[in-house]
Order: structure tokens, then sequence, then C-alpha cells
């Protein structure tokens, strides 16, 4: 039986990761720290006996006993409110914790992948982006702390390919939503449902003119699944191309939950990427993905998850 680590694995994606890896018949190991996630994504997990947890800070040495096949380095605050409020954290688990997760995978000669994020092309100046393109950072900018952090975990990453022949895989991971992410977790999707349900204002950053492209999670998680068990060393792309501003995805969230909210403008926030669009021509053609659910049908799904929550 394969047996794989998921750092993060108490997160919103690191949850589902879990999940997927139950169902294809994995051992998983969940690892955490619970500094952005909770035990309450996991609660379902405990008690099978395929899946074990354990509490732990990845940035320090990592033990685990017996063989592992493939270790997934999800954690790291992800929210850019999160990693804003815990910019050593973040600089140290994409760094420190991506050292000693690849020194793990060393160890065990098992299969690794990181992920990393679409963040890594900053503000582009490409539209849309494709793997190749070497990104807009701003490296001292409040985001730089996440940003260069997942420059940093990539270089590491390959140099662990190049150097020790280590098996690796980087999936460049573009806005992702879905059930389980926190009510009040800053991003977009949850703070703009959390507010319409609430029928309170919805904060939309700026003149809402700056575009996002977003995925829902059943989709990405496939394709992660896909770029694991495939040959690819290099990063992949994985995201829904459906690019929309964030006064429209307002608007729409505001009318799927039938909401009274009225829209209000705030500042946007520093070094906030004007576009982002994935280019998936890579994952098309050597994973053979791309995502099937429309942000709508993933948005109807999430603002249920949301009612549940809120206990509407
Ligand atoms: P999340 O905050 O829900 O999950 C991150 C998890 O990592 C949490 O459970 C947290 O407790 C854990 N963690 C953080 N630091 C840790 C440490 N030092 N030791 C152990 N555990 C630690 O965020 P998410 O959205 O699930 O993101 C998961 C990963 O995917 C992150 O690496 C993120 O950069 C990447 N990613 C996510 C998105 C997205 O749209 N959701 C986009 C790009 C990249
Ligand atoms: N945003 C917003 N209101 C909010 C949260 C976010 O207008 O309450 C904007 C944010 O400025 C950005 C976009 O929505 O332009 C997506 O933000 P998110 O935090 O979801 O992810 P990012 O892609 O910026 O990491």
């Amino acid at each position: 039986m394969n047996r794989v680590l998921i750092t993060g694995g108490a997160g919103f994606l690191g949850s589902h990761l879990c999940e997927k890896f139950i169902s294809e018949n994995f051992e998983v190991i969940c690892m955490d720290n619970f500094i952005t996630g909770s035990p309450d994504n996991i609660a379902h997990l405990f008690g099978n006996s395929r899946f074990q947890f354990v509490h732990h800070d990845v940035t320090n040495y990592i033990y685990v006993e017996g063989k592992v096949d493939f270790v997934l380095h999800f954690a790291s605050p992800a929210s850019p409110l999160d990693y804003l409020k815990l910019p050593i954290q973040t600089l140290k688990v994409g760094s420190l914790g991506t050292h000693k997760t690849l020194g793990l995978a060393l160890a065990k000669k098992a299969t690794f992948l990181l992920a990393s994020t679409s963040e890594v092309y900053g503000d582009p100046l490409v539209h849309p982006q494709s793997e190749d393109y070497w990104g807009n950072v701003n490296p001292i900018g409040v985001r730089g702390v996440y940003d260069e952090a997942k420059r940093f975990a990539e270089a590491m990453t390959m140099a662990y390919h190049r150097y020790h022949n280590l098996n690796t895989r980087i999936v460049r991971i573009f806005n992702t939503f879905g059930p389980r992410m926190r009510l009040c977790d800053g991003r977009a999707i949850p703070a703009f449902i959390t507010q319409a349900l609430n029928n309170e204002p919805i904060t939309v950053f700026g003149d809402g003119l700056q575009t996002r492209s977003v995925c829902y999670v059943s989709d990405l998680i496939d394709g992660i699944y896909k770029l694991l068990l495939s040959s690819e060393n290099e990063p992949v792309n994985i995201g829904n191309p459906d690019e929309i501003t964030i006064l429209d995805l307002a608007k729409e969230i505001i009318e799927l939950t039938n909401s009274k909210s009225e829209i209000v403008f705030k500042d946007l926030p520093e070094d906030d990427p004007k576009v982002r669009q994935p280019d998936i021509d890579k994952a098309r053609s050597i994973l053979g993905w791309e995502p099937r659910v429309s942000r709508r049908e993933g948005l109807i799904k999430t603002i249920e998850d949301f009612k549940k929550r809120l206990k509407m």
C-alpha cells in the first residue's frame, strides 16, 4: 500500500487531498500545526485505519517512522490576510519547511510535490501566465514574504531534483475555492459569501476591476493527483482560466445568495495583482487535465457549505 505524507493536511486544500488519497487506497499521514488550519477539517477522517495525524511544525526536523512513497508539501499560510499577519512563519515554512520536507523525501526515496502558487508571477506583465514567464515580484513588498518564500521553495525543489536526482513535482496553483475555506479567511470568495449571507456590506478592494480566475477545489485536486502520477519535474499551472473582475464576482455572489448586501469599496492592498489567468496548455497536453466545474456550480456548492457552518 502506498503511503503519503501531506503537510498542511488540516488546511483547506490539505484536507481535500487527505480525502482524495484515502479514497485512492493510500495510507495518509497528515502533518499540521493548526496555525491557519483546523481539526474540524479532518475530524471525519479520524478513526479511519489508513489515516494518521501528527501535530508538528514542519520548519523543524521531521521524523516519520517506516516507509513514505510520496511527500506533498502544502503547509503555508495562503490567504493574504494570514501571511501579512504571519510574515516570519510564512517565510520559514516556505524555506525551512521546504528544506525539511525535501530532506525527508530524499531519506525515504519518496516522490516530492511542492504546492507553489500563481503568486510566483507577482503582478504579471504577461497575460495569461504560462510556466515559462519568470514573473514580476516585489521582493520587499508586504506580499514578498509569501511570493519569495514560494520562489525559494521552487528553486530548492529543482536543486534537489538536479543535484540529488530526487523525483519532484511543482504545481503552481491559481486561486482555488470550495467547502472548508475558513468563514473569515480574508480571501475574496469566503469573505464575500460570509458577508452576503449575513447581509453585511461586501468589501471590494480598489475599483474591483482587477481580475482573478477561480478554480473549484475538486478540479484542482484532480489535477494535482494527475501531476503527481506523471513524470513532469518542471512547474505546471493548475487553475481555471475563466477570468472575472472582483466586482463582477461580488455581484454574482450577491445574486446566488439572494442577499441584500451592498458593495462598499475599500483601499486596494499594496502590490495586489491587477490581472491573473492561468495558461493551462501544459496541463492539458501532458496531464490530459482541464477543469470541469463552472464557477457558478462551484459557488453554489460553496455557499451551501458556508450556510451549514453559519447554521442557516
Ligand atoms: P490553509 O491556510 O487552509 O492551509 C495551510 C495549512 O498549513 C494549515 O492547516 C496550516 O495550519 C498549515 N501550516 C502552516 N504552517 C505550518 C507549519 N510550519 N507546520 C505545519 N503546518 C503548517 O491554506 P490552503 O488554501 O489550503 O493552501 C494550502 C497550500 O496551497 C499552501 O501552500 C498555499 O500556498 C497553496 N496555494 C493555495 C492556493 C489557494 O487558492 N487555496 C493558491 C495557491 C497556492
Ligand atoms: N479582495 C476584495 N475584498 C476582500 C478580499 C479580497 O476585493 O474582502 C480582492 C483582493 O484585493 C484581490 C482579489 O480580491 O484583488 C483576490 O483576493 P484573494 O485574497 O482572494 O486572493 P489573491 O489572489 O489576491 O491572493
